[in-house]
């Protein structure tokens, strides 16, 4: 009883530890400090943008058009437009909107320029879209964006620029990136603004809340994620996302300035899913805190680049991310195999200490890693299958259930997970499990340090001071099981802060995808255990873990259409 009581105080802890490291920081007030930025300066400017829908064409559209030319003038901005006819895809959603007069329709650029005392020097540009779909006032999206723009070019005095400081305000982003395409697109001699970029940060959102994760880069980005783990306090990113993302089909305004090649940071919250695309996303409904944690990074971000004489060159890309929201760590990804010799030497360590382990069983252990990762992608999709992905389906109202389908793939990781303990054969002994859920673990990291080294401080940093804690254990197992207690509290925190993250951007249509942190959650839990535990509760208690499952699927499944879906695909 003593063994799950610690048990539940590390999953406790662990949780807690993940709650908060998801959460972004507080909304700092306008009357803060002048250089800093101020989420409650910044909302005053998503009251004027969003205070109703303003799409590309439409009236609304022309008066926020009007109202950030003035913006940007009174920060000492000169501001011109470019105008583009929309391509016949965008004409398209345009009308479908019910807008009668879509292939008229112009996107029409908001380029501002506030020169720095050498305007020789390649600029810095800050980007966002200015315009929302049709039906939601699109205070998320992107007028927090292009607020948390505004109000870095107020913080950053234009005496502190070495060189130009670039606001793009784009328009019909979410006709199919029109706006940007035209300004990166255009060739040198027509429209001069691309070729004279930097490095360019462009700030999005996908919802109402969450932390501000810097989720893409410019390729060979070495140097600017330097930069970024020097200069950013409160960091969000991992380069395993940044990886990932690049495989998705998703697209921002970024994506054209990476195709032209410039260098630059992407940025944008995705919590409170419910509000992408809206008609409740009101400035009143979103998170000050998600926009304050946007614009700390880029702010931080933009004023060294725009003081120093030269912009970060392209490097080779690091190994990075962030330790539970609190610092950044980036290295040439070379250096991991030097965690994984780490960890390799531990485990011989710990195998050499002891000697009540079986090659044969501490095989068989391995194969329970697996077996868990099986279960925890099988329960998960059969649960998203009952909440009804086997159906038509509305992608916002899938977004708005969000918040249960990330508790349904929890309760699938637990299901899976105890599962796996309760088939696992009894002849076994504590060392067995250790030591091979330690190895299946050390390989998982020599297949990911060979095929996306960058990506391997995801699985490298909570498997280090796990293998450290099982090396002490086989000598002192005192000490050795309070450093593993420790370990899995770091670990498992590290794991579910991933694991949200990896729910928020698949979660609706893959939530199995979790599956992957299932054979490091059991080695992390594996030494918390008890030794034999009897099979019957534990059979019980997937029995539960499974009703509530399916309780949960059924309420997503049969409740009505959610009030946030967007306007235009109310039956889709
Ligand atoms: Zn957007």
């Amino acid at each position: 009883m003593a063994r799950w009581l610690g048990l539940f105080i590390v999953l406790a802890l662990a949780g807690g530890i993940a709650w908060r490291a998801s959460l972004p920081p507080s909304p700092q007030s306008a009357t803060i400090a002048a250089d800093a930025f101020s989420a409650g300066r910044a909302m005053a400017d998503v009251r004027v943008i969003a205070a109703r829908p303003h799409p590309t064409g439409s009236a609304a559209n022309t008066d926020v058009r009007a109202a950030l030319t003035a913006r940007l003038r009174a920060h000492g901005f000169s501001v011109r437009t470019q105008a583009v006819f929309l391509p016949p895809r965008a004409v398209k959603r345009l009308a479908a909107w019910g807008d009668p007069d879509a292939r008229f329709r112009q996107a029409v650029s908001l380029i501002a320029v506030r020169p720095g005392r050498n305007p020789a020097l390649p600029a810095v540009a800050l980007m966002a879209h200015y315009d929302s779909v049709a039906g939601s006032p699109g205070a998320g999206d992107d007028a927090a964006g292009v607020a948390a723009a505004l109000e870095i070019a107020r913080a950053i005095p234009a005496s502190a620029q070495a060189r130009d400081l670039v606001i793009l305000f784009t328009d019909a982003e979410e006709l199919g990136l029109v706006g940007a395409r035209a300004i990166f697109a255009a060739p040198p001699q027509d429209d001069p603004i691309a070729a004279r970029i930097g490095v360019l940060i462009n700030l999005e959102t996908r919802g109402g809340g969450g932390r501000a994760l810097m989720f893409e880069t410019s390729r060979d980005a070495g140097n600017l994620i330097r930069l970024y783990r020097d200069a950013v306090p409160t960091p969000a990113t991992t380069a395993l996302a940044v990886k990932i993302y690049e495989l998705l089909p998703n697209s921002t305004d970024f994506t054209a300035s990476k195709a032209r090649g410039i260098a630059g940071y992407n940025f944008a919250f995705t919590g409170g899913a419910a509000l992408y695309h809206s008609p409740l996303a009101t400035p009143d409904a979103i998170d000050a805190g998600s926009l304050q944690h946007m614009g700390d990074q880029a702010l931080a971000l933009a004023r060294p680049l725009l003081a120093v004489s030269a912009l970060p060159a392209p490097a080779p890309d690091l190994a990075y991310g962030d330790i539970l929201g609190l610092t950044t760590l980036a290295y040439a990804p070379a250096w991991g195999w030097l965690i994984v010799a780490a960890i390799a030497a531990c485990l011989v360590s710990a195998g050499r200490a002891r000697r009540d382990w079986r090659g044969a069983r501490v095989a068989g252990a391995m194969l329970d890693g697996v077996v868990a990762a099986a279960a925890v992608a099988v329960l998960a999709y059969l649960g998203n299958l009952l909440s009804g992905a086997d159906g038509k389906t509305n992608y916002y109202d899938r977004l708005a259930a969000l918040p249960r389908l990330e508790v349904m793939a929890l309760i699938a990781a637990a299901a899976g997970i105890t599962l796996t303990l309760a088939l696992a054969p009894r002849h076994r002994s504590r060392w067995d499990g250790w030591l091979g859920l330690a190895a299946l673990n050390l390989l998982l990291l020599v297949a990911l340090q060979i095929a996306l080294p960058v990506g391997a401080p995801v699985l490298a940093w909570p498997l280090l001071p796990a293998a450290l804690a099982m090396a002490v254990a086989a000598r002192s197992p005192r000490t050795g099981s309070l450093l593993a207690g420790a370990a899995a509290v770091f670990g498992l925190a590290a794991v579910a802060t991933l694991g949200h993250l990896v729910l928020l951007s698949v979660g609706i249509a893959t939530p199995g995808a979790i599956a992957v942190f299932a054979p490091l959650a059991l080695l992390l839990a594996w030494p918390l255990l008890p030794e034999k535990p009897t099979r019957r509760p534990l059979l019980s208690a997937v029995a539960l873990l499974c009703g509530v499952q399916a309780g949960l699927a059924l309420w997503v499944r049969l409740d009505p259409l959610a009030p946030s879906v967007a306007a235009y695909d109310p039956l889709a």
